[in-house]
This record gives C-alpha cells, structure tokens and sequence, in this order.
C-alpha cells in the first residue's frame, strides 16, 4: 500500500488536488471533512454532532473523528493505498492513524505540506463559498477561527511526521497544474 497524507491549512487546495491525485494514482480518497458534510446532508446522528463544531470552525472531537476514520479503513482492505485529506488534524489524531495503520501492516509514507499564505487563503476561501455553499468558507468570522486552529493544533501533525521524516514542504501557489505536477514529482519518487 502507499499512504499519503495531502497537508495544508483551509483553503491551500487539498481538496483539488486530492481529487487529480486519485485519479492519477487510484487511492482511496479519505477527506473527513467531506465525509462530515454528506452525513449533515443525509442527516445522521454523527452529521448532526459534527455540525455545530463546523458552523463555529472548531474541530470534531477527536473520538468521533478517529472512530469514523478507522470504519472507512475497515471497509477499504483491498485498496491500493489511502490519501487522507483534512486528517490528521491534531497530534492525536497522527498517533492514532499510525497505530490503526500499523494494525493493517502498513504505515503513512509521505505527507505532502502545501505552503500558501493567509491572506491567499482568505481569497480562496471566499471565492470557494460562492460555488460551494459552504457557510464556514464565507463567514470571517469562521475563516479566522479555522487558521487559528490549523496553527494552534494541526501544525503539530507535520511536527509529529517531521520527526520520521516523512514531510515534504511544497509551494501551494501557481496554476493548478504546476502545483499537481510537483506533487506527482514526490510521489513518483517514493513509489
Ligand atoms: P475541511 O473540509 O477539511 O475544511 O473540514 C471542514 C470542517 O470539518 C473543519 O473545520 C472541522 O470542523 C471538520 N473537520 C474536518 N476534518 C476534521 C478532522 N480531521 N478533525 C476534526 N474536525 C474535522
């Protein structure tokens, strides 16, 4: 298998390349918070648990997050590989990955960090909410408080892969293209 983890604060385009990355590579793509918003839609007990931490910009409880992280994997046992986007998000939720993977024989191999700017996420954010409907793209308020948790809390999951090694720093600004083309650069090089 081949486990990536695509890194990055809101808005540094995970979710886009995520979904070029799949494609070009078949992984199971694993985006937790995709996986909250179709359980708010389908509205389950776990969408509605997970809606007031999201409408605020906070972080799902890390429990609910993990249990609802080791289901997907249970369920995926023959895929070549996961590209987990949006998770980890705290260092707890690391350690927890690395031991649920490690129960599955295999391990994280890479974790690719996007580098962009706050005020360039600020943009993206507002441009997203206009074609997504997301309101916590759209509201400051939330835009804040979502860069202020990714530095007070998930900033110590690239810390936590640092120290094995496993983090590769990439420029998250230019055309889409580039920035993919750069991306399939370091996965080429591992695989
Ligand atoms: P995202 O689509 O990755 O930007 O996530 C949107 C929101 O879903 C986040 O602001 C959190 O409220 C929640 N969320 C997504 N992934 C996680 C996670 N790994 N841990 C906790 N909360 C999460």
């Amino acid at each position: 298998m081949f486990n990536l983890i695509l890194f990055g604060p809101p808005g540094s385009g995970k979710g886009t390349q995520s979904e070029k990355l799949i494609a070009k590579y078949g992984l199971k793509h694993l985006s937790t918070g995709d996986i909250f918003r179709s359980e708010i839609s389908n509205q389950t007990e776990l969408g509605l648990k997970a809606k007031s931490y999201m409408d605020a910009g906070q972080l799902v409880p890390d429990a609910v997050t993990i249990g609802m992280v080791d289901k997907v994997i249970n369920a995926n046992k023959g895929v070549n590989g996961f590209l987990f986007d949006g998770f980890p998000r705290t260092k707890a939720q690391a350690e927890a990955l690395d031991e649920l993977l490690k129960g599955h024989g295999t391990e994280i191999n890479v974790v690719l960090a996007l580098d962009v700017p706050e005020n360039e996420l600020i943009q993206r954010m507002i441009g997203r909410a206009k074609t997504s409907g997301r309101s916590d793209d759209a509201d400051p308020e939330v835009q804040q408080k979502r860069i202020a948790v990714y530095r007070n809390e998930t900033l110590a999951v690239a810390d936590h892969y640092r120290t094995f090694n496993k983090v590769v720093q990439l420029n998250g600004l230019g055309s889409i293209d580039d920035i993919f083309a750069s991306l399939c650069q370091e996965i080429d090089s591992r695989k």
